[in-house]
């Protein structure tokens, strides 16, 4: 597996946010989102290449990981490398970016699946693999970074077409400005949640945390 950084940190994102996490985010992504945050996780010959038992002994006694990217599952042994996390007794968040075909993911409840639902402003709207979403379950969540209006609208409709059993969380571009998102909300009466992306409020906008 190529691995572009490993840390531990804060889950910032998601139903286990603020959680002692540990992280390793892969090389390469399949989608290029216009508002990319990680852009340095893009490319496919970066970073190191680890094996799985080299990648669990870095997470040692963590309970908590997170598998993200890039894509995590454009490297061909993230299946196996999940399989492996449960089976030493870790919970595991795997970032997916909503592009790739879930069936490979190991069924098991200390798996939460978090899976992107692009809106327009990434410009990756229209690379969604939406059978995933008879794969997700209340465990699971399914995730819109909203930037605008119409990402909002989209959304809106996305989840009124595609009723899923699962959490569904919407955050604001850049992760931070997200009192209009959270009014619109409101105002809207949406059952999402509306969340922020923590680790860039405690530690700002860099790699590492
Ligand atoms: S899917 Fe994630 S890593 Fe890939 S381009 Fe979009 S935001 Fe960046």
């Amino acid at each position: 597996m190529r691995v572009v950084e490993h840390f531990l940190s804060l889950q910032g994102e998601g139903l286990k946010i603020g959680r002692l996490t540990y992280f390793v985010r892969t090389a390469g992504c399949n989608l290029r989102c216009s508002w990319c945050d990680t852009a340095f996780s893009q490319a496919y010959d970066q970073g190191e290449e680890m094996s799985i038992p080299d990648i669990l002994a870095l997470i040692g006694d963590v309970e908590n990981v997170c598998l993200t990217g890039g894509e995590p599952l454009e490297q061909a042994d993230a299946p196996e490398l999940l399989s492996e996390l449960v089976k030493a007794g870790k919970t595991v968040v795997l970032e997916t970016n909503g592009s790739k075909d879930l069936s490979a993911v190991p069924k098991s409840g200390n798996i939460i699946i978090s899976m992107d639902i692009k809106c327009p402003s990434s410009g990756m709207q229209d690379r969604m693999f939406l059978p995933n979403l008879t794969l997700l379950s209340k465990k699971d969540q399914l995730k819109f970074v909203i930037a605008d209006r119409a990402d909002l609208d989209y959304a809106e409709r996305f989840i009124r077409e595609h009723p899923v059993d699962t959490n569904i969380i919407f955050s604001a571009v850049g992760g931070l400005d997200i009192r209009s998102l959270a009014e619109e909300v409101v105002s809207k009466k949406l059952d999402v949640m509306v969340l922020p992306q923590l680790h860039k409020i405690i530690w700002g906008n860099k790699q590492g945390v």
